[in-house]
């Protein structure tokens, strides 16, 4: 499996940005880099500008949403098929900001996953527990419960387990604690799972991420406030292993 390296730029960037990107783009076509799979979901303002850089490079292009119609009266909404049309191969769904912020249940989140796959993308479908649900020891039952709702039937998602408490704090979760959760849901993903990629993310840095790849079970990360820059989204790809 070709490790998955996403950045989550959220709600950041400007056509400023494309400088950016750019150079995200040439460090990836460098020789000498580890396999991997790169990607940037940026807000869809930059899709196309971005797209316009990435073509003929190594850098994918992805989204940070979608709506789960194609078309219609929903104002506001972009849908898998426009986005895929701005050549976008990956698109995050059901991310913890947008679950909290904004009532996202996985019932939908399954349903935008699902428009994804349909579209020809691919989803990044992500779950994880608050900092309470870990306290109680509910860690693993909250991770179950989302990921048995929130995936779609069909193959082809990635999952990306995301802690909650770890989404833009600077603190990490541990890689045996990542290890432990990603094992129990390469387990629960059943023979499907064997060859579906589970990335991690949360406070991933170049300075902590290569015991974080090196925990058993990361196939790669999703990457906030460190995927901003060039140069720290470019150290953490280069921090992957030589053979995955
Ligand atoms: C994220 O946006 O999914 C994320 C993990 O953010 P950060 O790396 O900033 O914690």
């Amino acid at each position: 499996m070709t490790p998955l390296v996403v950045g989550n730029w959220k709600m950041h960037g400007t056509l400023a940005s494309r400088a950016e990107i750019g150079a995200i783009a040439r460090g990836l076509d460098k020789p000498g880099l580890p396999p991997v799979e790169a990607v940037v979901c940026l807000p869809f303002t930059l899709l196309f500008p971005a797209q316009k850089i990435a073509a003929g490079t190594k850098l994918k292009v992805g989204a940070q949403d979608c709506h789960f119609e194609k078309e219609g009266a929903f104002t506001g909404d972009v849908s898998a098929p426009m986005l895929k049309e701005a050549g976008c191969a990956y698109v995050i769904v059901g991310h913890s900001e947008r679950r909290a912020g904004h009532g996202e249940t996985s019932e939908l989140v399954r349903r935008k996953a699902e428009a994804v796959l349909a579209a020809g993308m691919t989803p990044i479908v992500c779950v994880g527990e608050t900092k309470a649900e870990r306290a109680a020891g509910k860690a693993k039952a909250t991770v179950e419960a989302a990921l048995k709702a929130s995936l779609p039937k069909a193959s082809g998602a990635v999952i990306a387990y995301e802690p909650v408490w770890a989404i833009g704090t600077g603190e990490n979760a541990k890689p045996a604690d990542i290890a432990g959760m990603h094992g129990f849901i390469r387990l629960l993903l059943g023979p499907a799972g064997k060859t579906m990629r589970i990335v991690y993310g949360g406070s991933v840095t170049p300075e902590n991420v290569k015991e974080i790849f090196a925990a058993a079970e990361v196939n790669g990360a999703l990457v906030g406030g460190a995927s901003l820059k060039a140069q720290s989204f470019l150290a953490i790809v280069k921090s992957l292993p030589k053979t995955p």
